[in-house]
């Protein structure tokens, strides 16, 4: 009898995963939206007479329910790179001129994909069945949010036809135009604001507490990379045809090119196009095909070489510019803001716009009650790009830019070939001190879970912290009493601020926000100095001589090191047990026995990963670089090396060794 039931149960589960797929996927139902409820409630009834059948990938586990407070965060077993953007052909072909350049005049063949404007995920599947999703986050670690992903019916969680054992795909959370729509309608009868738009609407679902939630909103699922340790495949086409056939939703808008041409004639048709599709797209996405060829191109540090995202021109509005403010920044740079009159631009209402710097302003010409035009480029916030002088009224007076800190009243300082201005204030000019301990806390830095940017702004204002380093003072009999404060919420701050303790030396490094040490920075000094002690000791001679610090990091090193109430801060930071250098797990297995030795890397290897390999080589302070040049000094060469890499090493006489060689050269 029982296995009957299970029977019965997997049967329901099969059908129902095939009519999901056929409509959500596929679009095109094959039954009844009431036979499918139905059956629905038939399997969820038998479900629930009998738990013991219960299995996380059910159908009946779309409908959510499940409340997440905070998502937890994982790190990614494959980074999740950005892309390099191009705007022109010309830049297209530059592309292509590199490529060529690095494997020589090997056949290329181009995919042109649509570029999905939504939110960026991570699927896992191990033997056909969904096990996590996460998030981008920094590329490096995301939130899992399986349980909201699970709700969005285009995802499959149990797959079809031939798979690999173990993958992650990719792909974009979408909510497409019609969806949007009609929440915003169902927003605005209800009294509400409307979303602005589906991109941020669409990431911020992700987030939602309640999956229940999450499983109303109409949103969907492309997909367009797979990564997995080996695939059957040799080209990235296949692969996607291959994602298509085991149940994910891929466009159909995919064109193979034989070259730029063909790219770009791909390019010109969507341009137009895309205004009819369902669903919000800022340009195209063109990749190298072949999969070999990819590997052997590599990534740098943000984005892969094989591939790059053509964004569709911008769009412009024309609107008035009513007034002018000035917004103080954490290092104390002065960016001035337009404040406009509401227009909408490319689906968003802008209401303000940078304008970078005084020369700007200047160059430009920009003045108050001008009509401008206003672009939505490729980052969040859009800028004036010129004025519409036939429009300018007769009594119009050239702007005057600040000459005092809008927020300190300190004269402003402008240093030789700094664009900005900046207040010099640091420790006494209320923005900056307020802004340094926000970015402390920041994701991407201290990580500091129940305390946001508007508590940093009340507890500075009640006068309990005015440093980052007060923050390890702060008591909960502080916090309580303070405006919208309570006992739970104090005692989250506490002990949020407790575990930032663990915070690796990197992060804290970037955390102290010296200027121009970015994330990336800072981790290559934390890795060369290993503790801040040695960083703070370092000469300009020094710092410049680490490999990618040039003179402009180096002297915002020294003068941070140099500053007295720095060290202070340091030496409190130091008695709370915050991480002031790298622990030792970190440090094992590194070395210096590659120091000063420059690597390439090409084919294909037996008893380690190509990753692995350039992993080795950093961990034993090696440089690997993607193109042999003269300053190369050993070629690693695996199995299925590029032809044309092997003559350039001949030509130029640099060493080619193997990977038992180079094993050998490290232990
Ligand atoms: P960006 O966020 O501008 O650096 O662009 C990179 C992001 O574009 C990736 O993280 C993906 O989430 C997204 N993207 C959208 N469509 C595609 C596509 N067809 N191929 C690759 N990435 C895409
Ligand atoms: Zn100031």
């Amino acid at each position: 009898m029982s296995t009957e039931i299970h029977q019965k149960i997997n049967q329901l589960r099969e059908e129902l995963r095939q009519h999901n797929h056929n409509y959500y996927v596929l679009d095109h139902a094959v039954i009844s939206d009431y036979d499918f409820d139905v059956k629905l409630k038939e399997l969820q009834e038998l479900e629930k007479e009998n738990p013991q059948y219960f299995d996380a990938n059910s159908p009946t586990q779309r409908v959510g329910g499940g409340i997440t407070k905070n998502f937890e965060t994982v790190t990614h077993k494959n980074r999740m790179y950005s892309l390099d953007n191009s705007y022109s052909k010309e830049d297209l072909q530059d592309w292509e001129k590199r490529i060529q350049k690095n494997l020589g005049d090997e056949n290329l063949e181009y995919t042109c994909e649509l570029k999905y404007d939504g939110a960026s995920i991570n699927l896992t599947y191990k033997n056909g069945k969904l096990i996590n999703a996460v998030t981008r986050g920094d590329g490096f670690q995301g939130d899992d949010v399986t349980i909201n992903i699970k709700t969005i019916k285009s995802v499959p969680l149990v797959l079809q036809g031939d798979f690999v054992d173990y993958f992650e795909i990719r792909g974009e959370i979408i909510l497409p135009l019609e969806g949007f729509n009609k929440m915003n309608k169902e927003r605005i009868d209800a009294g509400e604001d409307p979303y602005r738009n589906p991109r941020n609407t669409a990431s911020g679902s992700l987030k939602l507490q309640d999956s229940a939630e999450v499983a109303k909103r109409p949103l969907d699922c492309l997909l367009y990379h797979i990564v997995a340790d080996e695939l059957p495949f040799e080209s990235h086409f296949k692969t996607l045809e291959n994602a298509r056939e085991i149940g994910f939703k891929v466009p159909d808008a995919i064109e193979v090119c034989k070259n730029i041409d063909e790219v770009f004639n791909f390019i010109n048709h969507w341009n137009i196009e895309r205004h009819n599709l369902p669903y919000e797209t800022d340009g195209v996405v063109v990749k190298v095909n072949n999969l070999y060829q990819q590997d052997e191109l590599g990534y740098t540090a943000k984005a892969p070489r094989w591939a790059i995202a053509y964004k569709f021109k911008a769009e412009q509005e024309s609107t008035i510019l009513h007034e002018i403010t000035y917004q103080v920044g954490r290092t104390g740079a002065i960016t001035p803001v337009a404040n406009l009159e509401p227009v909408l631009l490319a689906g968003t209402i802008v209401k303000r716009a940078s304008l970078h710097n005084a020369d700007q302003i200047e160059r430009l010409d920009i003045r108050v009650e001008d009509t401008v035009f206003v672009e939505k480029g490729g980052e969040i916030i859009p800028k004036v790009v010129k004025v519409d002088f036939t429009k300018r009224l007769t009594h119009s007076q050239p702007t005057k830019y600040i000459t005092h800190c809008p927020d300190c009243n300190t004269l402003l300082e402008r240093k030789e070939g700094d664009a900005k201005h900046y207040c010099p204030n640091q420790y006494g000019c209320p923005t900056q001190i307020t802004g340094r301990i926000q970015h402390f806390i920041s994701r991407k830095a201290m990580d500091i879970d129940g305390l946001g940017a508007e508590t940093v702004e009340l507890l500075f204002k009640e006068g309990l912290i005015s440093n980052y380093a007060d923050l390890y003072d702060l008591q909960e009999e502080q916090i309580i009493p303070l405006e919208r404060m309570a006992e739970k919420s104090a005692q989250n701050m506490v002990l949020g601020i407790e575990n930032s303790k663990k915070i690796p030396f990197e992060k804290v490094l970037f955390a102290l926000g010296i200027r121009f040490v970015g994330e990336t920075v800072a981790k290559k000094l934390a890795k060369h100095y290993k503790s801040i002690d040695q960083l703070m000791i370092a000469s300009f001679e020094d710092l410049v001589s680490v490999d990618e610090i040039g003179d402009r990091i180096a002297q915002s090193i020294v003068d941070f090191s140099n500053d007295l109430s720095n060290i202070q801060l340091i030496d409190r930071l130091k008695s709370y047990n915050v991480q002031l250098e790298m622990s030792v797990e970190s440090q094992v297995n590194q070395t210096d026995k590659l120091q000063g030795k420059a690597f390439v890397v090409s084919g294909v290897f037996t008893k380690m990963s190509r990753n692995e390999l350039k992993k080795a080589i950093e961990d034993n302070g090696g440089k690997v670089s993607s193109s042999i040049s003269k300053k190369t000094s050993y070629v690693v060469a695996g199995d299925k090396m590029g032809p044309s890499k092997r003559t350039k090493a001949e030509n130029l006489k640099i060493l080619i060794i193997n990977e038992n060689d180079f094993l050998e050269m490290i232990e």
